[in-house]
């Protein structure tokens, strides 16, 4: 499929839309109810650093540009915290439209652009899939490692843990079977 550029008009024959319905689909997200308000945008806690805007990443959808959304920075970026959902009025589930092209990305082996970010992602998972949370001090010690950044937050780790702040043993949740349930229903199942 090619490229779409973004900024340039486009011809009704450039539109694919199988992604918008796959996305309708598999996520429950209509972006046809955009509105193209750019709310989402204005309301984004992290669009000063992502390179394409909630906005244009659901015209992107609607345009078919999937190269383009595998490819961005802002798929690692979003931090899932669902205010582009409050703000929009059509209620479109951005964050959901972005775990769903971030595990694309990653079943199809399209690297993020800056690696220490998926490096992270990928502890993050691992941690949820076998504690059922987020480990803070074991991540960010394996994060370190993997990233050779061996003495980074080792203060400000020491300081957290005096204030009991940090728990360096992350206990597992009661139920972590039905944790791992879910990851071999979803982000561990293989395509078929
Ligand atoms: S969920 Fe992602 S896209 Fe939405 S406001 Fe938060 S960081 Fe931005
Ligand atoms: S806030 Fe909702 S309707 Fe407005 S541009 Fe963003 S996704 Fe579209």
């Amino acid at each position: 499929m090619a490229m779409v550029d973004y900024y340039r008009p486009l011809r009704l024959n450039q539109i694919d839309s199988s992604l918008q319905e796959e996305i309708k689909r598999t996520c429950g997200v209509d972006v046809e109810l955009c509105l193209e308000c750019g709310k989402c945008t204005g309301g984004c806690s992290n669009a000063h650093i992502f390179d394409l805007t909630p906005r244009k990443i659901v015209q992107l959808v609607k345009l078919g540009d999937e190269k383009r959304l595998l490819n961005m920075d802002s798929l690692w970026t979003c931090v899932s915290c669902q205010l582009c959902v409050d703000r929009c009025p059509s209620h479109i589930d951005i964050p959901r439209i972005m775990d769903y092209m971030r595990e694309k990305a990653r079943k199809k082996n399209v690297r993020a652009q800056r690696e220490s970010i998926e490096i992270f992602h990928e502890l993050m998972l691992d941690s949820i899939r076998k504690t059922g949370r987020v480990a803070e001090a074991p991540l960010a010690l394996k994060h370190n490692l993997r990233t050779r950044q061996y003495f980074k937050d080792a203060e400000l780790g020491g300081r957290m843990f005096f204030k009991g702040k940090l728990n360096p043993l992350s206990p597992k949740v009661k139920n972590v079977k039905q944790v791992k349930d879910l990851f071999a229903q979803t982000i561990d199942k293989k395509e078929g």
